[in-house]
């Protein structure tokens, strides 16, 4: 799945508060994000090394249920929200996605699904189609069959997606093409380039791997050399100008390779919340990694707007009154937010310290240069994302 959300809408969302100010919403009031992850499950054939799910992940049986999710839908329309992201772990595990596609159409959301696709059949995604999808976003291990098929961790998942894909095209859904993007795979990349274009995708997602969660886990078998990412940013600009007006490309750089951080989530609870499979409102997918920290549910007494405003753990991290130095005292402070909380925690063990990214962090030279030799030691193996908290690949002799 992927970390970026699709940018279209049914109502241009460009022009957000003009449609919240028409709608006398009051999302308004409460600054309340366009658009919403609602992650339906955790649960997921595929077991990518990179999975931007959680390590700890939510098992089926505390997830939402149908009219817990409806009601939520419901909700999220009334405060002004205006697209719900279909996401998980895989969303089509969940035998009442066309039930709440419907629902969230009814109540005037433009709805996407972020899908790894493998277990959709032309049949239910015909009906996804005739509930109102709008939009559909297959994630992509690579181009070629075998190797992509070793990073998801399932036999003959690339050839179902491409399958998916056209599927996609044929009932007249736009796509997008999500290629998550590391050091195993960065070869492929013009190779992936044309098959977006010959899927006839709208979007083409680049998305270098982040390093938190499984990806942190998995970061030596990863992360890309300085050189290859070099040579992926040169293709990305031939491609963007070679294609304009056939395929937009959007790049995401891994930000361990970046001057500064980005500003992620487009800061701590400014422009963005995520719904958990067990109904948690969180300010990242990640954001549960980050221990000491309360996340309300959408099973509490609450309402969504009100844990959007006023909970402690969205209040934490936003604005910039809580930033150490160098953050505090930096002309960029209010342009990237001190980076990501989540990697903050990760690497330095305290969320309230400037992301490791940025070249300002006092750590960030011993973190860089580990990842730089990491990258160059060669290692290949993957730990598989799993309920079971990872699994090994398998080795030559079966160790
Ligand atoms: S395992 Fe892969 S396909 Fe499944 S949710 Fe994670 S990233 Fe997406
Ligand atoms: S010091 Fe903080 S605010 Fe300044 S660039 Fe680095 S992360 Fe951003």
């Amino acid at each position: 799945m992927s970390d970026e959300l699709a940018g279209t809408a049914a109502r241009d969302p460009s022009d957000g508060l003009a449609v919240l100010e028409s709608a006398a919403s009051t999302a308004e009031t409460f600054g309340i994000p366009l658009a919403v992850l609602a992650e339906l499950t955790h649960r997921c054939p595929l077991q990518c090394p990179y999975c931007s799910n959680p390590v700890e992940l939510d098992r089926g049986s505390t997830e939402l249920t149908t009219a817990e999710w409806k009601k939520v839908l419901s909700e999220l329309a009334e405060i002004g929200v205006l697209q719900v992201h279909f996401s998980g772990g895989e969303p089509t595990a969940r035998k009442d996605l066309v039930e709440l596609v419907q629902h969230a159409s009814d109540v005037g959301l433009y709805t996407n699904l972020i899908t790894s696709a493998v277990l959709l059949t032309r049949d239910r995604l015909s009906s996804l189609a005739d509930a109102g999808l709008c939009h559909v976003q297959i994630s992509f291990q690579g181009s070629e069959a075998a190797p992509a098929d070793r990073v998801a961790g399932f036999k003959d998942a690339h050839r179902k997606k491409l399958e998916v894909a056209k599927w996609t095209r044929e009932l007249e859904l736009p796509l997008t093409v999500n290629a998550v993007m590391h050091r195993q795979n960065l070869q492929q990349l013009p190779d992936i380039i044309q098959m977006a274009v010959d899927l006839d995708a709208d979007r083409l997602e680049v998305a270098n791997v982040q390093y938190y969660g499984w990806a942190l886990k998995n970061r030596a078998a990863l992360m890309p050399t300085f050189a290859q990412l070099e040579e992926t940013t040169r293709l990305v600009e031939e491609a963007r100008e070679r294609l304009k007006g056939v395929l937009t490309i959007d790049y995401v750089i891994p930000d361990y390779y970046a001057l500064r951080p980005k500003k992620c989530m487009g800061g701590w609870g400014r422009q963005f919340f995520n719904i958990s499979p067990q109904g948690k409102i969180l300010p990242c997918h990640a954001a549960e990694s980050i221990t000491g920290l309360e996340f309300e549910s959408v099973r509490s007494n609450h309402s969504i707007a009100w844990i959007w405003q006023n909970s402690a753990a969205f209040n934490r991290y936003r604005g910039t009154g809580w930033m150490p130095e160098p953050c505090r005292s930096c002309e960029f402070k209010e342009v990237d937010f001190g980076g990501c909380r989540c990697q903050a925690f990760a690497l330095t063990g305290d969320a309230g310290n400037t992301d490791p990214a940025c070249t300002l962090s006092p750590v960030h030279q011993q973190i860089f240069k580990q990842a730089e030799e990491e990258s160059a030691a060669g290692v290949t193996r993957f730990l598989y994302r799993n309920f079971a908290g990872g699994t090994l690949e398998p080795t030559d002799d079966g160790a």
